[in-house]
């Protein structure tokens, strides 16, 4: 197929010093950011694949948080990098992650390696990196990942291939995002010719839910509180749902998106409280209101229709201040 992604010079000359980077490194790590979603998990070990297959070089990867339950079978989790104080990278790898906030634990591998190269789609990238390969409007990182490998015409193998696919469709909501382009379902189409098996990867990752999971979300979406005029929709994950149904606050996935389904909302949000005083923030736009712009206000960020912070608030709390945030914006 005539390749596909249209990339100014100065992205090509990226891409050309990334694998140039690559060569005559010895020693490489992969990191994405905390709390991994699909996108970080896929494109992480994409590109950790085509390293460990293409070179004979040292190659990590790190996590740092809960591993959902759907995505514990694409890592290993004993080869997640611990112990990495003392560790010097020649090349550190960051993926699907704005800013140095994002790594978590990880954030000291950035002043402990020689080189930093980003590869992200982020709007709100701070271009922390030394080299910073960043297009936000493609869907996913793993879709800009598969465009850097064409570009230097890189074999993608069938196990890279699914691990794309798994990030392109949970960061496009199985390409129902407006980030979905002509292009994404190119790259896909491209994927499947590979040979992935796309119901295979569907019952992955979408139909394999623990049942305690599910009856935690059933608790959390039976109270939703709608405010101005039902456009804004607010459901709260609290520690006592969670251990009420011995759940994993990570594993709840998909409320905000749920509750924008519903017709009058504009702007969904979902709080998960991580401690009495830390609220992870959720945010979700259907249509003109860039929700961005309201997770760089508490210092996170995104896209303009999926964004989030992190404040150190409680649950009741958080949900005043966004709905008082939002008043002006619905
Ligand atoms: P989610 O709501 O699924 O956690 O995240 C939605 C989008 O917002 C993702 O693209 C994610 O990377 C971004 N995001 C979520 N939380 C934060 C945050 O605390 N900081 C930044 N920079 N981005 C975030
Ligand atoms: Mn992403």
């Amino acid at each position: 197929m005539s390749h596909m992604k249209q990339m100014n010079q100065k992205m090509i000359n990226n891409i050309k010093f990334l694998f140039n980077e690559i060569e005559s490194s010895g020693k490489i790590c992969v990191i994405g950011h905390v709390s991994p979603d699909g996108d970080c998990i896929g494109s992480v070990m994409a590109l950790y694949e085509f390293l460990k297959t293409e070179y004979d070089k040292e190659i990590y990867y790190g996590f740092d948080g809960n591993i959902p339950y759907n995505f514990k079978c694409y890592i290993d989790e004993n080869l997640i990098l611990k112990d990495f104080e003392n560790e010097k990278f020649d090349l550190l790898l960051v993926l699907d992650c704005a800013d140095e906030e994002r790594l978590g634990k990880y954030k000291p591998l950035i002043s402990n390696s020689k080189k930093i190269i980003c590869i992200d789609h982020h709007r709100t990238n701070t271009k922390f990196a030394h080299i910073n390969i960043i297009d936000q409007f493609i869907s996913s990182t793993g879709e800009l990942l598969f465009h850097i490998l064409k570009q230097e015409n890189k074999q993608i193998s069938l196990k890279m291939a699914e691990f794309i696919y798994t990030a392109i469709i949970t960061d496009t909501g199985n390409f129902a995002y407006s980030s979905t382009s002509s292009t994404t379902h190119r790259v896909a189409a491209e994927l499947i010719d590979i040979g992935v098996d796309v119901s295979k990867i569907d019952n992955l990752i979408f139909n394999s839910k623990p049942i305690s999971t599910v009856k935690a979300y059933i608790d959390c979406i039976s109270n939703i509180n709608f405010y101005h005029n039902n456009k804004l929709g607010i459901a709260k994950i609290s520690d006592e749902i969670i251990k009420r149904n011995d759940a994993n606050i990570s594993d709840i996935e998909g409320i905000v998106e749920f509750i924008r389904e519903i017709d009058e909302i504009e702007v969904s949000c979902v709080l998960k409280e991580y401690s009495k005083d830390t609220t992870k923030v959720s945010l979700r736009s259907k249509n003109d209101v860039d929700v961005s712009e309201i997770a760089v206000k508490f210092e996170g960020g995104g896209h303009k229709k999926a964004a989030g912070f992190q404040i150190n608030a409680n649950l009741k709390d958080t949900e005043l201040i966004l709905v008082e945030e939002l008043e002006h914006l619905l």
